[in-house]
């Protein structure tokens, strides 16, 4: 049985960054940028105004207060820029500062000695010194024209969406969403959530959770079905999703021991390479990897709920990090609340919730309920706590490394307390 250093290493050795295709940046939230994107502007485009009140000419020394000052013009954001001569000249948040001018005292800050006709001031004079340059947002201040500001294999987010509209970029380059299919096994499973149990059924949890995590990691998820503890039926549906042309198909259940656990066999049958069988991780251990005779990937996942969801996040979602031309994740390392439990000789996952108390201390707890078959725990989980098989013993106060949920959330950034 291998560990899961090597596991990983096989998994990212099959995989390669998919191909790119433009898409509108205003619909790019979430996707994975293919190339890095240089700025082609100036953000801010022109010098202005970072306050409402008056723009001077000081130069290099500041000009004290009580100078008196005779306003010429006024200007607010969204005109042009004005050609003011000596004097000073009223000016708006986000106004272009007017040529020869280079800072701006705020309203606040000044008296008003005369007004015009119109109710504008006409006259003023500095209730505090004017420091060269002061309450001016330069141009390129923000971003220079030529600087790299997002670098490819960056997921955009809100903010990079901000960003590349500040700079008047329309299209960006992104990975194409990897294509997965998700198989879920088992005779004993109902899906539809209004059907009343039979004996000896349970409800499709796994269906929803990794359908979900998949979305959240940045796949499309093209085809979902249950199938019975048939070869034959999963034979069939195999073919069926991968007509839709997929990158990935991911089963779960029937990969362990049991007289129904027909995956490995079924594959063989089929073509397919099986790369490993069996990991020396908890949970999980059965994870099954291959290449199907098409070149698509297989990863047959445990059937446990827990189980399943470990292998999505631990060995799936690296895969899709490659295939989204995303560099390796690194764990964060926290210190541990309370114990990680006995020790075994395999990689653990734990279910985990990161607290920051009050002094700042941030701490990960291990949570109640590791068996692989509880669902319940996971609510409280925020983290995952990653304890490497040859750690013996981890006591309280031992640095341990922590995961996120999902590969694209950061652990416990959701769900703190105080
Ligand atoms: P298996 O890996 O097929 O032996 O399944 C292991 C355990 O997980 C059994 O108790 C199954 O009933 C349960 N299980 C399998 N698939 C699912 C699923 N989709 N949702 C919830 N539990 C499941
Ligand atoms: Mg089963």
């Amino acid at each position: 049985m291998i560990g899961y250093d090597e596991a990983l290493a096989l998994i990212r050795a099959q995989c390669a960054r998919l191909p790119c295709e433009r898409i509108g940046a205003a619909r790019a939230l979430g996707r994975v940028l293919a190339s890095a994107i240089d700025s082609g502007e100036d953000l801010p485009p022109f010098a202005n105004s970072a306050m409402d009140g008056f723009a001077l000419r000081v130069g290099s020394s500041p000009l004290g207060a009580g100078m008196q000052w005779d306003v010429i013009g006024a200007s607010a954001a969204g005109d042009a820029q004005a050609h003011a001569g000596d004097g000073a000249w009223e000016i708006m948040t986000g106004a272009c500062l007017p040529e020869g001018m280079d800072s701006v005292i705020p309203v606040e800050q000044i008296e008003v000695l005369a007004r015009d006709a119109d109710g504008r001031p006409a006259r003023i004079a500095l209730r505090a010194e004017v420091l060269p340059g002061q309450h001016v947002r330069r141009r390129g201040e923000d971003v220079a024209r030529g600087a790299r500001v997002i670098d490819a294999g960056t997921c955009l987010a809100a903010e990079h969406l901000a960003v590349l509209a500040s700079l008047g970029v329309a299209e960006v380059e992104v990975i194409r969403r990897p294509r997965v299919a998700l198989l879920n096994t088992g005779r004993e499973l109902v899906d539809d959530p209004c059907q009343v149990l039979a004996p000896g059924q349970i409800r499709n949890s796994n269906g929803p959770l990794l359908a979900a995590r998949l979305r959240a990691a940045g796949a499309d998820l093209v085809a979902q079905q249950v199938v019975g503890d048939d070869a034959h039926a999963f034979v069939t549906a195999l073919d069926e999703v991968l007509a839709s042309s997929v990158d990935l198909v991911l089963s779960t259940g029937a990969v362990s021991m049991g007289r129904h656990d027909f995956i490995p066999d079924v594959l063989r049958a089929q073509g397919a390479q099986i790369l490993f069988h069996k990991v020396r991780i908890r949970p999980g251990k059965p994870l099954l990897f291959a290449q199907l005779a098409g070149g698509a990937l297989f990863f047959g996942l445990p059937g446990n709920p827990v189980s399943s969801v470990v292998g999505l996040r631990f060995f799936v979602e690296p895969a899709l990090r490659v295939l989204l031309g995303m560099a390796q994740e690194r764990a964060l390392r926290v210190r541990l609340a309370n114990s990680a439990g006995k020790p075994v000789a395999l990689r653990r996952h734990l279910k985990a919730r990161l607290h920051c108390d009050a002094q700042g201390q941030l701490t990960a707890q291990v949570l109640g309920g590791q068996e692989s078959f509880k669902l319940a725990p996971l609510l409280q989980a925020n983290a995952w706590v990653v304890i490497d098989e040859d750690a013996g013993e981890v006591a309280p106060g031992a640095l341990v490394r922590i995961y996120g949920l999902g590969h694209l959330q950061s652990a416990g950034l959701e769900g703190w307390e105080a």
